[in-house]
C-alpha cells in the first residue's frame, strides 16, 4: 500500500502486515468496530484464495485511511524538508520489538540503466502498537527522522563505517555506543530548540552523556553544553570526542576519584570492577577469545562485563555504525 505526499514525486509505502495489525488493533473498541468486523468477515466468504487476499490487503488499506493511521508519518516526514526533497520514498515495515524500531537510510540502484543515480530511501521499522501510541510517537518519529536528515546534510559528512582499529570488538562496540549518545544529544538538542521535545530531555541526556564518557561535574555540563546545545557539529567532531574523550583524566585531581582505563575497551572509566567479580565463566571464556592476553585480575569495566554477559557480541560483525 502506497500513499504520495504533496510533491508527488515522494511515496510513502506501507508493509501489508503493519497495516493489518495496526488496523485489527485500531478497530478494537472503536465505535465502528461492528461494522468493520461485519466487512472483514464477509471476505472470508470469497472461496478463490488469491481473490481473498487481494480483498484483504485492499480492505485493510481503506482502514488505514479511515482510521488516519498515516497521518502522523506524513506530517513528520514533510517537516522536515530535506526528506521528502532527497528521497524518494519512506519504506514502513513491520517489526516485532522495540528493540528493532527507528528510521535508516538505504541506496538502491535500478539494475539497468547503469548511469542511473541511486535511489535513496528511508526504511522506517515500526510496532504497529507504536503506530496507535500518538502521544509518544510524534517526538519518535522526530528523532528518528533527524537522523537521516543529517545523514543527508552534506555538512554533517556522515560516515556509516568506523575507524578501522586494532583494539577488536569491545572496543567498536563501545565507539558506537559512545558515537550513539554523542548523535542523540546534537538531535535532542535541536528538537528543543524547535520546542519539539518535551522538558527533562535535557537532563536524561545529559546524565547518559556523564555515564557514557566518565566525565563528572562542571566538565560534564561544559563539554556535553557543545553537542546539546550547538547547531554546528559534524560526524568528524562527533567521532574525534568518541575517539579522544576521557584518555586525559589521569591527572590527579585533589583526591577526586579518577576515571581509570579500561584494560579490554581502553576507554576510561570510573567504575572498573576490580577482579572481575561476578563475571561468569562463559562470560571469561567469551573475553578469552577475543583478548587471549587478559587476566581476571586486572578487571574490566561496566559496560565490558555488560558486553559479554549478554554475549551479544559477534566477533564476526562489520563494524558500522548503528542504526539509530
Ligand atoms: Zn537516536
Ligand atoms: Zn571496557
Amino acid at each position: 500500500m502506497s500513499t504520495h505526499s504533496s510533491s508527488d514525486r515522494f511515496y510513502t509505502e506501507y508493509d501489508s502486515r503493519l497495516v493489518e495489525e495496526a488496523v485489527l488493533l485500531r478497530s478494537a473498541g472503536h465505535p465502528e468496530e461492528n461494522q468493520f468486523r461485519r466487512a472483514r468477515n464477509r471476505i472470508y466468504e470469497i472461496a478463490d484464495s488469491e481473490e481473498c487476499e487481494k480483498r484483504f490487503h485492499g480492505f485493510h488499506a481503506d482502514w488505514f485511511h479511515r482510521f488516519n493511521l498515516g497521518h502522523p508519518i506524513t506530517a513528520a516526514l514533510e517537516e522536515q524538508v530535506s526528506l521528502v526533497r532527497d528521497t524518494r520514498c519512506c519504506c514502513v515495515i513491520f517489526t516485532p520489538s522495540a528493540q528493532d524500531e527507528g528510521a535508516d537510510l538505504h541506496e538502491a540502484r535500478d539494475s539497468c540503466p547503469a548511469d542511473h543515480e541511486a535511489k535513496r530511501m528511508i526504511l522506517l521499522k515500526l510496532k504497529p502498537n507504536t503506530l496507535l501510541d500518538t502521544s509518544n510517537l510524534q517526538t519518535f518519529l522526530r528523532h528518528e527522522f533527524m537522523h537521516i536528515a543529517d545523514i543527508l546534510d552534506p555538512q554533517f559528512g556522515y560516515e556509516p563505517l568506523l575507524p578501522k582499529s586494532e583494539f577488536g570488538p569491545a572496543y567498536e562496540s563501545l565507539v558506537r555506543e559512545r558515537y550513539r549518545v554523542l548523535w542523540d544529544a546534537r538531535i535532542d538538542g535541536r528538537l528543543f530548540r524547535r520546542g519539539w521535545v518535551t522538558e527533562g530531555i535535557r537532563e536524561k541526556r545529559l546524565a547518559e552523556f556523564t555515564a557514557t564518557f566518565s566525565i563528572r561535574d562542571r566538565e560534564a555540563e561544559e563539554k556535553f553544553r557543545q553537542f546539546f546545545d550547538s547547531e554546528s557539529q559534524t560526524h568528524a567532531g562527533l567521532m574525534a570526542f568518541v575517539l579522544n574523550a576521557g584518555t586525559k583524566t589521569d591527572r590527579s585531581l585533589g583526591g577526586k576519584p579518577q576515571a581509570r582505563p579500561c584494560p579490554l575497551c581502553r576507554f576510561p572509566s570510573f567504575s572498573i570492577i576490580e577482579g572481575a567479580v561476578g563475571l561468569s565463566t562463559e562470560a571469561r571464556d567469551e573475553i578469552a577469545v577475543d583478548f587471549p592476553e587478559w587476566r581476571p585480575e586486572q578487571g574490566l569495566c561496566c559496560q565490558c562485563a555488560d558486553l559479554y554477559r549478554a554475549r551479544r557480541l559477534s566477533r564476526s560483525a562489520e563494524a558500522t555504525l548503528p542504526r539509530i
